[in-house]
């Protein structure tokens, strides 16, 4: 099947109970993982890309690389999603070069100017068969060129989202409850320690989320910065000459239980990074003589398959949905 939007996958999604995985790509071997794990699982999935990724890659190359997974997985849906469009030309572009999904972030905008600019590409999107995922509430954390300091960030306000849907007309609401960007989600200061000397986040504020899904009946949530940095990642990253010291993420059986509600989709991008990095230190450490990157990308690869895997089938629950 060709390039689809995420209507359908997310009607399916709240219906069943579960989320669509979304994977943010960069490179050949990202989504080439991503797409060989959901294939094998029969999942749908979305791949994002981000500003960054648009300008590490080049738009053309990231397209050309996803019409070429989708041909290579014919018989899973696949979305093409702008991640934190943050102007309307941004995403016009994306719309205009083949994207079947755009994200309008204006979170840091005051409400009226969230609503204003939202809508616009709203009506942008829709002429062209495009769906649009807006924000409401602010994470904190670092994402490519999204920074929001400590202290800035906001938990979505509840009696806000009704009026924010219905005038944007926007497709997907991504809320603020408590994830963050990065694999640094949370301040020391902000959390406990296990026995094992490990930062435990404060739990997400699954209050708010009933309490939007309250007012938005059948509405798909998004949560973004959704990474739940996997300590053996961190380990491996560390003992093989890496420094990421209190890296710490959300606890994979909350995001679990957010699958279960409204939430239809879950952004996933740092724990990808974290495995590949992990994986290719120690790759350099046990063969100092390698200088093929074939050989170190190749495990790298199989290392984002597993993530992406182990993320469909234990946090997601989309294997098997299509
Ligand atoms: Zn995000």
């Amino acid at each position: 099947m060709p390039l689809v939007t995420t209507t359908e996958m997310f009607k399916k999604a709240y219906d069943g109970g579960y989320a669509v995985g979304a994977f943010n790509v960069n490179n050949m071997e990202i989504v080439q993982g991503i797409t060989e794990a959901a294939g094998e699982l029969k999942s749908p999935v979305i791949l994002q890309v981000s500003k960054g990724a648009r300008a590490y890659a080049n738009h053309t190359y990231l397209v050309k690389l996803v019409e070429a997974a989708v041909l290579e997985n014919p018989e899973i849906p696949i979305a093409l999603h702008l991640d934190h469009g943050d102007s309307f030309e941004l995403c016009k572009s994306c719309i205009d070069g083949g994207f079947t999904s755009v994200m309008i972030d204006m979170s840091s905008k005051p409400f009226e100017e969230n609503i204003a600019i939202t809508k616009q590409v709203v009506e942008y999107a829709h002429a062209h068969g495009v769906v649009v995922e807006a924000e409401l509430g602010t994470l904190e954390g670092v994402e490519d060129e999204v920074v929001v300091e400590a202290g800035q960030a906001s938990y979505t306000r509840p009696e806000e989202v009704e009026e924010f849907v219905s005038r944007t007309g926007c497709d997907s609401l991504a809320i603020a409850i408590g994830t963050s960007h990065g694999a640094y989600k949370f301040r020391p200061e902000q959390c406990t320690r296990n026995e094992k000397g490990i930062l435990v986040p404060p739990p997400l504020r699954f209050d708010v989320l009933e309490e939007v899904a309250k007012r938005l009946p059948g509405f798909p949530i998004v949560l973004h910065g959704s990474s739940s940095v996997p300590q053996e990642f961190v380990k491996m990253v560390n003992g093989y000459g890496g420094n990421m010291p209190d890296a710490v993420g959300i606890p994979e059986e909350q995001l679990r239980k957010a699958a279960s509600m409204a939430v239809c989709k879950i952004n996933i991008d740092s724990d990808i990074r974290l495995a590949m990095t992990g994986v290719i230190r120690k790759y350099f450490a046990e063969h100092p003589e390698a200088f093929d990157p074939r050989a170190y990308l190749k495990p790298a690869r199989q290392a984002v398959k597993d993530m992406v895997a182990h993320k469909i089938v234990d946090v997601l629950g989309s294997d098997g949905r299509i």
